[in-house]
């Protein structure tokens, strides 16, 4: 590793804070001599503010994206035992929410162009105990709710959308987390919006869902001194829903500058294709809102992920991969498959590198990235 600061860093977050950085700490300010820390008014403003922009009902916010899934599915009415569909490419905090709701995860193979679940995979896969299916939105990217919409009523399966990597998001008219029962939403900091801390949302139309997890994420109660669920301590704090509050205006801007540098990325990528370097596709048009940019490098390259990954650091370009290794390949998941069980997410998951996509990134760092490939190829 070099001492010098990265030319092109893999995240900045400083870009988009500065601008805002006076207004952050004058909310933050207030809730401090307010005092209001925990369920505030903050809160329930960003609860309203959140579900609203991504057209749905309710927003009820919770620790972190992951027990926004386990939180959720428990409301959804998945019931220990039940089975639930996954994509096996995804973050393991998706297997982890279905593990907390004593769900048992089970994993499915992906497209191998989109990273996207795959539905024939997924109906093969479908057993009498099978409830629900979880969609991973990846990379930014939504799964075809039309095709979701109409796989769930042949199988008679409840959608829940995993949006963790989607706030926004667009597809066939609609947003992410608004066609399925209920959604889950992750404001990790890097994430397309996020917090200054851990945070996540539990987002659906049904109102009764809404209720439930407001219960299970305050101790189970419902209103004071009345404890009708176990529940659990899982609530959004208020002074990270202020500053959620904040940034949430400006977040169809970053979006669309995270699309703008897509769209230049893929222009300058275009003929290295003969070379073996692919772009996942984008079947999304302008409703992907790029949490992530990520190539392929095909086994036909001329260079290897691990050797273009370390030539590029060395001219100071942070890349990352998301994720490296399937999650039935993991330790602690062996039991959900053996190697070879799903064989594109074990292919993607050799090939596929991260490059730095965030708003503020410039033009000229774009083709600093796009050069430095290059070079790497015609070493
Ligand atoms: C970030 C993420 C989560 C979990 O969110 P946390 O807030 O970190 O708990 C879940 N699923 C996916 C796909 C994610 O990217």
């Amino acid at each position: 590793m070099s001492s010098s600061p990265p030319k092109v860093p893999f995240v900045n977050l400083s870009l988009q804070h500065q601008p805002i950085a006076s207004q952050i700490s004058e909310t933050i300010a207030k809730i401090i001599d307010r005092g209001d820390f925990i369920l505030g008014r903050a809160l329930a403003e960003f609860e309203t503010a959140f579900a609203t922009a991504s057209g749905v009902k309710y927003g009820v916010g919770v620790a972190c994206g992951t027990d926004a899934i386990g939180l959720g599915l428990q409301a959804c009415g998945i019931n220990p035992g039940d089975e639930v569909l996954i994509p096996a490419n995804t973050f393991v905090a998706t297997i982890i929410g279905v593990i907390q709701a004593k769900a048992i995860p089970i994993l499915v193979d992906c497209d191998p162009e989109t990273a996207l679940i795959d539905l024939t995979a997924a109906a093969a896969a479908i057993t009498s105990k099978t409830k629900a299916i979880i969609p991973v939105h990846l990379y930014g990217q939504m799964v075809s709710p039309l095709e979701l919409l109409d796989f769930a009523k042949c199988y008679d399966l409840i959608i829940f959308e995993d949006a963790a990597q989607a706030h926004l998001a667009e597809k066939e008219g609609y947003r992410a987390g608004s066609f399925g029962k209920a959604a889950a939403f992750s404001f990790y900091p890097s994430k397309n919006l996020g917090s200054f801390g851990d945070g996540g949302m539990l987002i659906t139309n049904d109102r009764e869902i809404a209720e439930k997890v407001r219960t299970l994420r305050n101790y189970g109660a419902p209103s004071k001194y009345l404890h009708s669920e176990i529940g659990t301590n899982s609530r959004l704090d208020n002074l990270q829903a202020a500053v959620l509050n904040v940034k949430l205006p400006y977040l169809e801007t970053w979006n669309r500058d995270r699309n703008l540098a897509a769209q230049h990325y893929d222009t300058l990528l275009e003929p290295l294709k003969y070379q073996g370097i692919v772009p996942i596709a984008n079947r999304s048009g302008s409703g992907h809102i790029y949490h992530l940019y990520v190539i392929r490098i095909a086994e036909k390259s001329a260079i290897d992920r691990h050797t273009l990954q370390q030539q590029l650091a060395r001219e100071g370009i942070q890349t990352g991969i998301h994720y490296p290794v399937p999650c039935h390949l993991q330790p602690a998941y062996q039991s959900l498959g053996k190697p070879g069980d799903f064989p594109h997410a074990e292919t993607l998951c050799r090939q596929i590198l991260s490059l730095p996509i965030y708003p503020g990134l410039s033009n000229t760092q774009i083709e600093l990235v796009v050069r430095a490939i290059e070079r790497s190829l015609n070493w």
